[in-house]
């Protein structure tokens, strides 16, 4: 076996050695030492980086290291001295991952990792190094934020979802409680304190509110229900108005002058101040046409996310769907329960409402009347004027009624040429004057179809649902009173009334 030569002792390494060494280290080498009592410490060695770094001169930091912890951030100084003080009294290695001053960019986050070992004079060196991992934190960043936004994302996914469901499941009659939920579930989800749907007149002179949330401890500035005229809106006027003519969206980032809700309240009490920070507004349509909108208020200057604009309107569509789905059906409703040519209520709608009525009067010990009116001879109207004279005359005849009778009274198209009123809650000696008064009418009626004047007259017959007797009588039977004395009328020559006491002295 060769024999190794023997190689002369290896010089020990200068600190130029150590200079060029550290220099080619992308980060920064280091010896730190806290001194026993840990009242002084310094770098006996740091590379040079510190200079043109953090423009500190390596030199100084052997005097003293305060000028590197002097550019330490004041969130990351504290945390930084307790690791070190426990990292020198268990002597563990050091880590630890906060931000620097950069002398020319601000602060960029920074690792330092080293090991400690105990010195004879009991003062603690850490020989390691430090480097910038901002790049590391950025990518963190980014990617806390994606994964933020992809549960936001994926929360207003579900929300859509679950709102669009129970507007498909919609019942007639319950879309009021649908939209107070879609309101409360997209005011709490975008973290707002109020939202509300307010529908404008037909004209657009108008707007009411109609549905609101407030989150709890926030309180409504408009009820429900309450009209305000749009010019109430000042600045906001022409916000909205625009809003109708493009279908554009109306938002405000931070205003305290004049969104709608305190816009209102300013312009009916000068005393109140206003509370919303910032609104966003957003068209509700049905059937092409701006209906009403949607807002949003916080109570607090908020930045609106940029795309919040596209998410209210995926809001504000499911609205409009749910709007038109039940117009449509108020129609059908209105079709099934109106007679379409006089735009009365038919007997559909009639005979439920006279049985609500005998219940009620029995409940309550309460009377209600009802006129059964017949069109004298129409049918010698029909053959002189023709059938579509004749229809004129049921519409005219329908409109005099509707305009004589009180709001409470119901008025119907029981068949044919014949009609019912019905007075809730009044007795007969009260609807004297008024059959006097839609006889006459008609009458006095002038009606006059393409030219030629149709002398029109009407018959009634007057019952109600207790008479002197006093005992209920069944909607059947009230109606075969009326009918009977309706009869009467005709027998004792048309253009007359007659009740419970014989002909209406009218
Ligand atoms: P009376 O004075 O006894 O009530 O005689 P009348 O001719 O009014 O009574 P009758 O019941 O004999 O005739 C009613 C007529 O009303 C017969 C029918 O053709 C006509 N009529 C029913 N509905 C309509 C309608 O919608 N339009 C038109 N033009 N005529 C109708
Ligand atoms: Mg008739
Ligand atoms: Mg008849």
């Amino acid at each position: 076996m060769a024999k190794r030569k023997s190689q002369p002792p290896a010089p020990p390494p200068s600190a130029e050695f150590f200079h060029k060494l550290a220099s080619a280290v992308p980060g920064i080498l280091f010896a730190y030492s806290l001194s026993a009592d840990g009242k002084s410490h310094a770098f006996p060695y740091v590379s040079n980086h510190t200079q043109h770094l953090f423009g500190i001169d390596p030199e100084a930091l052997k005097e003293s290291a305060d000028p590197l912890f002097a550019i330490i951030h004041p969130e990351d100084a504290e945390g930084m001295e307790e690791s070190i003080r426990e990292s020198a009294r268990t002597l563990e290695p050091w880590q630890y991952r906060g931000r620097l001053h950069l002398l020319d960019n601000g602060y960029q986050w920074f690792e330092a990792l080293s090991r400690p070992t105990r010195e004879p004079d009991g003062s603690t060196v850490w020989y390691g190094q430090f480097h910038n991992i901002q790049h590391y934190k950025v990518l963190e960043q980014e990617l806390r934020a994606s994964e933020s936004e992809y549960s936001f994302q994926a929360g207003f996914q579900r929300l859509v979802a679950r709102l669009s469901t129970e507007f498909i499941n919609l019942g007639f009659g319950t879309i009021d409680e649908c939209i107070d939920e879609l309101l409360k579930s997209v005011g709490e989800f975008f973290s707002m304190d109020r939202s509300y749907l307010y529908a404008f007149s037909e004209d657009y002179t108008k707007i009411t509110k109609t549905h609101q949330w407030c989150r709890e401890g926030v309180p409504s500035l408009v009820d429900e229900d309450q009209t305000v005229s749009i010019d109430a809106y000042q600045c906001w006027r022409k916000q909205l108005l625009e809003m109708v003519q493009s279908n554009q969206v109306a938002h405000v980032e931070d205003v305290s002058d004049t969104p709608p809700d305190v816009a209102v309240i300013q312009a009916q009490s000068e005393s109140t101040s206003s509370d919303a920070a910032s609104v966003f507004c957003v068209p509700v349509r049905a059937k092409g046409d701006v209906v009403g909108f949607l807002g949003l208020d916080s109570l607090t200057p908020r930045k609106w996310r940029r795309d919040l604009h596209d998410l209210l309107v995926i809001v504000s569509s499911l609205l409009s769907g749910a709007l038109e789905r039940n117009l449509l059906e108020e129609q059908l409703l209105n079709q099934s329960i109106r007679d379409p040519m006089t735009g009365l209520h038919n007997r559909r709608y009639l005979m439920p409402r006279l049985s609500e009525l005998v219940e009620r009067a029995e409940r309550y010990d309460e009377n209600f009347t009802i006129a059964m009116l017949d069109i004298d001879h129409f049918k010698q109207i029909n053959d002189s004027v023709g059938h579509l004279g004749g229809d004129f005359v049921l519409r005219r005849f329908a409109d005099i009624l509707e305009d004589l009778i009180r709001a409470t009274d119901v008025v119907a198209r029981f068949g044919g040429e014949e009609f019912m009123v019905v007075f809730p809650g009044t007795e007969q000696s009260a609807v004297k004057q008024m059959i006097g008064r839609i006889l006459a009418a008609v009458r006095h009626g002038g009606f006059v179809f393409e030219g030629r004047a149709i002398p029109v007259t009407v018959s009634a017959g007057v019952a109600s649902v207790r008479e002197r007797d006093d005992r209920m009588m069944s909607v059947d039977a009230v109606i075969g009173r009326a009918d009977h004395r309706l009869y009467l009328a005709k027998q004792s020559g048309r253009d007359c009334a007659f009740d419970v006491s014989g002909p209406l002295g009218l």
